[in-house]
């Protein structure tokens, strides 16, 4: 088995790993690597989409690889063509899924069905890159690029086997993969992006408890935080929000990320707890609309008393947003002068100027986010901090990562035992050898490894 990284190699995210046996091909994610083109392109510097992928190839941004891409992109490299017989995609985070909407149509995306719901509501709420969706209907020629997955199902391609198992992450729907080929009686694991501290800890139990069962002895394992350790945890978030708005005599407003629903569930029970209502923008009840069909994921309905959705004041709303207006179910609030003592108000970075509508009277602002990490990132927080000023609110930060700590990552690879750790989705991969008695493989992008015989 060969196993080629082309991103997910000293940085946080971008994970695409090509596996090759004999007679099949698979990739694992094909994500957006934001630190290679944030070398070359930031603001209004932004590659040319109307030049196809040649920006991006320039610098090396997406890999150069025959049979990757779609016939529209007209793109050839030296080398043979792969026949890569599908892309497993562990979750809907755009550092795993960003790029498979420019896949050759004859490579089928295997995601989790949480997974399509999710970037059915992104294509439908904004305007996927080159204007090409990720999930492509069938149309009379062509079959959707999509085939879902459940826990509990395996996928066999030649002589892989390939079996999701759902973990843990700051995203429903999100998965590890367990890759079995019996001819080289070689096990791989890949953990996708992981913790132990969420709402559904017993998930990625699950992952560790089968990854053992199965044998797995090569561990693609993420170490996002591999040099750090932390306490927090979701069901603390929503336990200090909650006490935080017990002394809140006007409005909660909250910034947290639209599609963790981990944390949209932790300020729902906050709001609960409080005798208060969520009030949610449409964008996020577009995606509650659409996850609340699957009854595993135990979502609020809108006939919740508990939520409802605030309409921004503009000229003209996409359709979407007139569909979810229009949904006689949802409770639609287009008056900024509500009673504000009685709401929490989800307000990310973007809808800050709904504050000036709203004039936000005794208010508390919950910035539910981790440390901002980039140069970018820092400028919009120093200037949503001066919002915070302008409005007086009374700032709390309150986050629980995503990706588990030191402590957990340890706890993860030693439950597991694998014969070699291979870390991914790290800033610090080397880290790892100052927590765990394993052989570390350290690849580097674009050189292929040989594992098993
Ligand atoms: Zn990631
Ligand atoms: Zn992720």
């Amino acid at each position: 088995m060969k196993l080629t990284p082309y991103g997910g190699i000293d940085e946080i995210g971008g994970n695409c790993f090509l596996l090759e046996e004999e007679n099949a091909s698979i990739l694992l994610d094909f994500g957006r690597s934001f630190k290679n083109e944030g070398i070359y392109y930031a603001g209004y510097l932004q590659p040319r989409t109307s030049q196809g992928l040649t920006d991006f190839l320039e610098f090396n941004i997406l890999p150069k690889m025959n049979g990757l891409y779609s016939d529209d992109f007209n793109v050839s490299f030296p080398g043979d063509i792969k026949n890569i017989h599908g892309c497993f995609l562990s979750h809907a985070h755009m550092d795993h899924y960003g790029n498979i909407h420019l896949l050759s149509e004859d490579i089928p995306v295997y995601m989790g069905e949480t997974a399509k719901t999710i970037l059915t509501s992104v294509q439908e709420t904004s305007r996927p890159r080159f204007g090409r969706p990720f999930i492509r209907p069938p149309s009379d020629n062509t079959s959707s690029n999509v085939r879902t997955f459940r826990t509990g199902d395996t996928i066999q391609i030649s002589g892989l086997t390939i079996t999701p198992v759902h973990v843990d992450h700051s995203i429903p729907g999100a998965y590890g993969f367990i890759i079995e080929d019996r001819k080289e009686d070689l096990v791989i694991g890949y953990s996708g992006d992981v913790r132990l501290h969420g709402w559904r800890k017993d998930l990625t139990t699950d992952f560790i408890n089968i990854a053992k069962k199965k044998g797995v002895k090569i561990l693609l394992m993420e170490g996002t935080n591999v040099d750090e350790d932390f306490e927090l945890n979701e069901p603390q978030v929503q336990q200090d929000v909650s006490e935080t708005i017990q002394m809140t005599e006007g409005l909660a407003i909250a910034n947290y990320t639209l599609r963790d629903i981990d944390r949209f569930r932790s300020f729902y029970f906050a709001a609960t707890k409080n005798s208060r209502k969520l009030m949610i923008n449409l964008k996020q009840a577009h995606l509650l609309k659409l996850l609340q069909k699957d009854v595993h994921l135990d979502i609020p309905s809108f006939e919740d008393p508990n939520i409802e959705v605030y309409q921004r004041p503009k000229g003209r709303y996409y359709r979407w947003e007139q569909e979810i207006i229009n949904d006689p179910s949802i409770t639609i609030i287009d008056n900024p002068n509500f009673a504000q003592e009685e709401y929490i108000f989800h307000c990310d970075f973007w809808n800050l100027t709904d504050l000036i509508d709203i004039k936000p009277k005794s208010a508390t602002y919950f910035y539910s986010h981790g440390d901002p990490f980039s140069e970018e990132g820092l400028i919009d927080y120093k200037r949503m901090m001066e919002w915070v000023e302008a409005f007086k609110l009374d700032f709390h930060q309150f986050h629980a990562s995503g990706h588990a700590p030191r402590k957990d990552l340890k706890h993860i690879v030693e439950e597991i035992a694998p014969e070699i750790l291979i870390p991914i989705h790290s800033e610090h991969p080397e880290k790892y050898k100052d927590i765990v008695d394993i052989p570390l493989i350290l690849p580097s992008r674009g050189r292929s490894l040989y594992l098993g015989q």
